[in-house]
């Protein structure tokens, strides 16, 4: 299979502009013949929705949640990102590109970051005219604050709760059409399938989570807005409802899964503190602004941490990365707390937990400023660690955050399956091997608000206004079939295993072997790992209810079977990939100093799995779409 990118030609500031001019469009009295279905209403989805129907197509709308306002979006805590240089401090849209190019190691598409980067600041102009409270400076001038791998201040935010509230922008304007009628809005409904046709997406299967019905729908395309697959390691920050399920099942229809073993692990989080945890808690990295992360220099110390003098805490950071500090990228900082936690230097009961202290900040700035900027932060940590981190420094450890893998996408953010588009986290287009902090907001918006509403015109403009075929076709029978049949298997398996179980064992394996660092042995041990304990799942789980009414348990089974399969290929696509590069450590492949070692030659691709079910034997197919680079040099990766 040949990957075609798509990527214009031409130089890289003119490529999204020649290819705005050179798209097909569709008439705008026509576009109300086209139907599309959109699944997922974070920031992705629910931009996608409501810019497409004011386009005036007819949209159909899913999620899971009983409102689109609760996707998972709504949890994104420290800002956006947009080259708009209001600070003055340097920044343009060729610096927001670099960086973020540099901090997914280059192994992204030059013309995609590039695009995003321009499209950066039209969001920030649109979450205003929508009302969206960013900080404002006294002037009026809104605020920005600095990122990991930047050195410059281009996020913008709302206080601790950014996501909410662009996710407001997003789902009032949304709503305006629901309102006049242009998009149909069915919450609580899970995709289960999507259904292709001649080898193009027709349409989706999916369950209403309240009476447990299946229903078959019919359009002209199919967006997935459906987010990220950090919950296959169980303890993840992601909300409980984020799954793989939907691009999955279209991974198993013929979608290329992209680079699944990128995954994210953030270096600011609640630490663990138990078996019975089922969750993980965010410390956004906007508080590595201000706060100074360190550990005691010397094992064994136990003292209090206000008791600890200067000459006894190791800046770790600071030390090791003078011109980032704490600002290193997320891949770096993680990577850095696991050292010193492996070094014996840990802290807390667990050893594995680094202090991230405001002593100082709130000595020079005084506790108002700092409760101004982080103050539900501070109090959320207060509430789950019950320590007061103005008095005290928090403690923190990395854990899984973000995925970078995804449903392979062209530069139309269309998947190799005609008509089946993918946007936000549920793609893998932008971010390469380590995605830079307040960027994901900025890659789901750029995606729903300005890129598909263009590129989708481009595919319906060859597709006849108003073919149907039917959800009797023979294809929707099949596909509504398939997923009652999964759904009847897992409910009569009756075993002695609660899904939480398999799920947390799942997840360990996957943290412990597919993590911050991987190496070749305990990645060919996951596989097997995975393997027997997917094999004990499908004959010792047990489901509780029934098939056909509100039944959490069977929605939690469903996801955690597609999250089996999808772990089995993170470790293979990990262990394919003999080099390290952002987030992805393999232990094998490292400079002298611990540093992640790229191998260009061989490995400057984007991996992209293309399933096959041998009698019922998984077999992932490698397709390998090649990374040009015309206008950045690849270089090591140095935040000295
Ligand atoms: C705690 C936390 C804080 C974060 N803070 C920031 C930040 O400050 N800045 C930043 O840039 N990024 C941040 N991120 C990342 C960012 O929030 C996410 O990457 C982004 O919101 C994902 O948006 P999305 O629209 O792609 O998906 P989501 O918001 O995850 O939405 C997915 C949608 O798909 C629906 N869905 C899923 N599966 C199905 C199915 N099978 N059928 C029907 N519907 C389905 C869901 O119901 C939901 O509506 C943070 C992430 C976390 C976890």
């Amino acid at each position: 299979m040949k990957l075609d990118s798509k990527a214009p030609e031409g130089p890289l500031e003119e490529k999204w502009s020649r290819h705005k001019k050179e798209m097909k469009l569709v008439a705008p009295n026509n576009k109300r013949k086209y139907e599309v279905i959109v699944v997922g209403t974070g920031l992705a989805g629910g931009a996608a929705a409501a810019s497409m129907a004011e386009l005036g197509y007819k949209v159909t709308s899913f999620c899971i949640q009983d409102s689109a306002r609760r996707a998972h979006s709504i949890a994104a805590q420290g800002g956006i990102n947009a080259a708009k240089n209001y600070p003055n401090d340097g920044d343009s849209i060729w610096r927001l590109f670099y960086d973020t190019i540099k901090g997914g190691d280059y192994r992204s598409r030059e013309s995609n970051v590039y695009r995003l980067a321009e499209v950066s600041n039209e969001i920030i102009d649109q979450a205003v005219a929508q009302g969206v409270p960013f900080a404002r400076e006294y002037s009026g001038l809104l605020s920005n604050r600095s990122f990991g791998g930047a050195q410059v201040s281009r996020t913008f935010y709302a206080r601790g709760q950014t996501g909410q509230q662009l996710l407001l922008g997003a789902y009032q304007a949304m709503m305006r059409q629901v309102q006049l009628g242009n998009i149909d809005y069915h919450p609580r409904h899970e995709m289960l399938d999507v259904v292709i046709i001649d080898g193009q997406a027709r349409g989706i299967i999916t369950r209403d989570l309240v009476s447990g019905e299946l229903h078959r729908w019919e359009a002209d395309a199919v967006v997935l807005a459906t987010g990220g697959y950090g919950n296959v390691f169980y303890l993840s920050t992601n909300a409980k409802n984020s799954n793989v399920t939907a691009a999955w099942r279209a991974h198993k229809k013929g979608a290329l899964f992209a680079n699944p073993c990128y995954v994210q692990v953030h270096p600011t989080c609640i630490p663990v503190s138990g078996d019975y945890q089922s969750k993980l808690t965010l410390m956004s990295e906007s508080l590595r602004n201000d706060g100074r992360v360190w550990v005691p220099r010397k094992k064994g110390d136990d003292r209090h941490p206000n008791d600890i003098p200067e000459e006894d805490r190791f800046y770790y950071l600071e030390e090791k990365y003078p011109s980032f500090g704490n600002l290193v990228p997320r891949d770096v900082a993680s990577r850095n707390a696991k050292i010193v936690c492996d070094d014996g230097l840990g802290v807390g009961e667990t050893g594995l937990a680094v202090y991230l202290d405001f002593r100082d900040a709130i000595k020079r700035d005084g506790r108002d400023t700092i409760e101004s900027k982080y103050g539900n932060l501070f109090d959320m940590y207060e509430n789950i660690a019950g320590e007061n981190p103005y008095e005290m420094p928090m403690r923190i450890y990395p854990a899984v955050h973000y995925t970078m893998g995804g449903l392979w996408v062209d530069y139309n953010l269309m998947t190799n399956v005609p008509g089946l588009f993918a946007t936000g986290e549920a793609n893998f287009s932008d971010h390469g091997a380590n995605r830079l902090g307040a960027s994901a907001l900025m890659q789901g918006l750029s995606d729903g608000y300005f890129v598909l509403p263009s590129t989708i015109g481009n595919y319906l403009a060859d597709v006849k206004p108003g073919t149907r075929y039917g959800t009797d076709h023979e294809a929707f029978v099949s596909a509504e079939k398939e997923s009652q049949d999964k759904i009847n298997k897992l409910l009569n398996i009756k075993g002695k295993r609660t899904i939480v179980d398999f799920h947390r064992t799942l997840g360990k394996i996957v943290w412990d072997n597919i993590g911050i660092a991987r190496n070749e042995e305990d990645l060919k041990k996951a596989i097997k790992e995975i393997q027997e304990l997917r094999k004990e799942f499908w004959t010792n789980v047990y489901v509780p209810g029934e098939a056909n009414n509100y039944n959490k348990y069977l929605e939690f089974a469903g996801r955690v079977a597609d999250f089996f399969e999808l772990a089995e290929l993170m470790a293979k696509d990990a262990l394919d990939r003999q080099e390290s590069c952002g987030c992805h450590l393999r232990e094998e492949y490292q400079s002298d100093e611990g540093e992640a070692l790229r191998n260009d030659e061989e490995y400057s691709y984007v991996a992209a799995w293309e399933y096959k079910d041998l009698n019922g034997e998984l077999v992932e197919e490698l397709h390998k779409e090649n990374l040009e680079f015309e206008f950045v040099e690849l270089k090591q990766r140095s935040y000295k």
